[in-house]
């Protein structure tokens, strides 16, 4: 790993410790741009979804005009170290910025992974899209008719 690696380890442990006190707010993460700005950010933890500490973090750069982002890593509260990115994260890491590295591994290990190595056989969105469109919606629900089965409004 690099200085500025082991350095982002470092800026994400410190927001951990420093922001990450109570269930709302358990994981940090810090990104660095390509021109070496390095942007926090904590998860938000809610029932319906909140989003992980790395979507925030990489809020948080685009808020500030980040351009590319080149590594990024995770970091959990009371002292759980680097934590590997969930899928949902993995495939927004891959779709945005598909050659980010990733930090992960145990603390006498870490070291900086390509995203793509984190998903094996991906969906990539727009290798998927096909090359002619679809028939325009008629924004009318199809409405089947299922045989045998009556309206509720005819009982
Ligand atoms: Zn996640």
């Amino acid at each position: 790993m690099r200085d500025t690696d082991r350095a982002l380890v470092q800026a994400a442990t410190a927001v951990a410790k420093l922001r990450c006190r109570s269930d709302n707010h358990t994981v940090a993460a810090a990104v660095r741009s390509t021109d070496g700005r390095v942007f926090s950010g904590v998860n938000v933890f809610h029932f319906t979804g909140g989003p992980c500490a790395e979507v925030v973090a990489i809020g948080a750069a685009a808020t500030q005009g980040a351009g590319e982002l080149e590594a990024i890593v995770a970091v959990g509260d009371r002292g759980r170290g680097v934590i590997p990115p969930c899928g949902r994260c993995r495939q927004v890491l891959l779709d945005y910025f598909p050659s980010i590295r990733v930090i992960v591994g145990p603390p006498d290990g870490l070291r900086a992974v390509p995203v793509a190595d984190l998903l094996p056989e991906t969906y990539v969105w727009a290798d998927q899209q096909p090359e002619t469109p679809a028939a325009p919606r008629t924004g009318v629900w199809p409405m089947p008719v299922v045989p045998g089965v009556r309206q509720s409004a005819e009982d």
